[in-house]
């Protein structure tokens, strides 16, 4: 090809940018990225999904931002594909598009009462704490004020992070950077009792050692483990001795239960071998019915039949996220990602030649931050191969110019508008004694950024 490869990344979270770095860094295809996002702040999970209480995890956000510091990248922010720009226009305008734009919804439980006043998602309830701008900042506020018992489904990370979120008092708060109104909730939350609830053993739970640690060492929280918490079948027994992980794991939950008895003002019950089956309430939740399980050769959970309830005012559903499709496109509706071979996307056994994945849409919830890594590079590695085969050269108008005319007419954040936007969190912070208060209006970001 003549001239540099145009490549557009929808999505600017980690795994967005962390193909783009991957693309940026190499010297053989000559080209030029935009990281399109329909939030006017790039990040995406670092921002909205990372607690406010993990400021080194939050940190990362630093060393995603240099990225922007590299020749060749443009950051369009406030920007929505298949709005603002149709999905004719993306391949008017770039050779290669990588979709990073991840799994966004909640799975659901599939059980009834799901839908009472009450019963939220895990995604929802962390996107109103991180100052998501799609949250209205009012979301949660009542719900908690006037709620007293809370349980949470599910043993992963996400899980982890609420239940902490919830179970901190205002002290262990206020250094954060949520936003305002969310200070302000959960220094009026009612809430006193968080049950954490797990439908296998203590040896199948998703969470890693560090953050599970946490929920042990809050300061006006106590924490107990309830009877289904023993690791005494052959698949948890086998699992602890074969993965360091698990063992540290289930040291963790044995030395809460060798904890003796002590008052606290709030309380986080943990539960194992407890499945939800049915959310009760009229007119809104008013308790979980659990059934006790065992854990099978193969270390999954069979029901017992034996049930009993839990009266709680509110359920966070926190059993993983789902992708969601993009009309026009493929999608694997079983694993909610984009069907794909090695980041190439498939339209059953054929190539889509220049659309290619990255991240959680390639290849479901998992891992850590530093996971999506990998993947882009495997993803780039095969939109270089592509590119040096001669297979990209599709844009009619690559004049990196010509899509910037296309968007004239939508307020599109760019990083120098990103920098205002940090600038002012930052100056908003340090009136308040923090680093940094997060702006959660769209209009406010927007007029930031100006
Ligand atoms: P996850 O790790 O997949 O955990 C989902 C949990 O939900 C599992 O315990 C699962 O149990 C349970 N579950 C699924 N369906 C259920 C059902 N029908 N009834 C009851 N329980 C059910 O998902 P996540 O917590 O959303 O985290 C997503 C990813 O982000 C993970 O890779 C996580 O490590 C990462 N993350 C990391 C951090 C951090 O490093 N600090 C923070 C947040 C998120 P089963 O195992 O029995 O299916």
């Amino acid at each position: 090809m003549d001239r540099p490869l145009r490549v557009a990344v929808v999505g600017a979270g980690p795994s967005g940018l962390y193909a783009a770095d991957a693309l940026l860094s190499q010297e053989n295809v000559p080209l030029t990225v935009d990281v399109i996002d329909r939030l006017p702040t790039p990040f995406g999970l670092v921002r909205y999904g990372v607690a406010p209480d993990h400021l080194s995890i939050r940190s990362v956000r630093d060393k995603l931002d240099g990225i922007f510091e590299r020749p060749g990248i443009r950051f369009l922010g406030n920007v929505e594909v298949g709005k603002d720009l149709t999905w004719t226009q993306m391949e008017h305008y770039y050779d290669a598009v990588i979709l990073a734009y991840g799994a966004s919804r909640d799975r659901e439980l599939g059980i009834p009462g799901e839908d009472l006043p009450g019963s939220i998602a895990a995604t929802d309830l962390v996107n109103w704490y991180t100052g998501h701008p799609d949250m209205p900042p009012d979301a949660f506020t009542e719900l908690l004020a006037g709620s007293h018992s809370v349980a949470v489904i599910g043993v992963g990370n996400v899980a982890v992070d609420v239940t902490r979120v919830l179970s901190k008092c205002a002290n262990e708060i206020e250094h954060t950077d949520m936003p305002e109104h969310v200070f302000a909730a959960l220094r009026g939350s009612g809430v006193r009792e968080v049950h954490l609830i797990g439908r296998r053993g203590p040896a199948q739970a998703n969470w890693t050692t560090k953050e599970l640690r946490e929920l042990g060492e809050l300061e006006e929280c106590g924490i107990v483990v309830d009877e289904g918490a023993q690791v005494d079948d052959p698949a948890s027994m086998t699992a602890i001795a074969s993965d360091k992980a698990t063992a540290r794991n289930v040291a963790v939950i044995e030395e809460w239960l060798a904890r003796p008895p002590t008052s606290h003002p709030r309380m986080i019950h943990v539960h194992f071998r407890s499945r939800p089956v049915e959310i009760r309430g009229t007119g809104r939740v008013q308790e979980i019915v659990l059934e006790r399980t065992t854990i099978d050769e193969e270390g999954r959970a069979s029901g017992t039949g034996d049930l009993h309830a839990i009266p709680v005012d509110v359920v966070v559903r926190s059993v993983g996220y789902r992708g969601l499709p993009l009309e026009g496109l493929p999608f694997d509706a079983d694993r909610h990602v984009i069907p794909n071979v090695e980041g190439r996307v498939m339209d059953g056994s054929d190539v889509r030649h220049g659309l290619y994945v990255t991240g959680w849409i390639k290849r479901g919830p998992s891992g850590i931050i530093g996971t999506n890594k990998k993947c882009a590079v495997q993803t780039v590695s095969a939109v270089l191969a592509d590119a040096s085969e001669g297979l990209l050269d599709r844009a009619n108008d690559p004049d990196p110019e010509s899509v910037m005319i296309a968007l004239a007419h939508v307020d599109v954040v760019d990083h120098e508008g990103w920098r205002r936007i940090d600038a002012a969190e930052r100056s908003l912070g340090e009136r308040a004694g923090r680093d940094r208060t997060t702006l959660h209006d769209r209009s406010d970001l927007i007029a930031a950024s100006r």
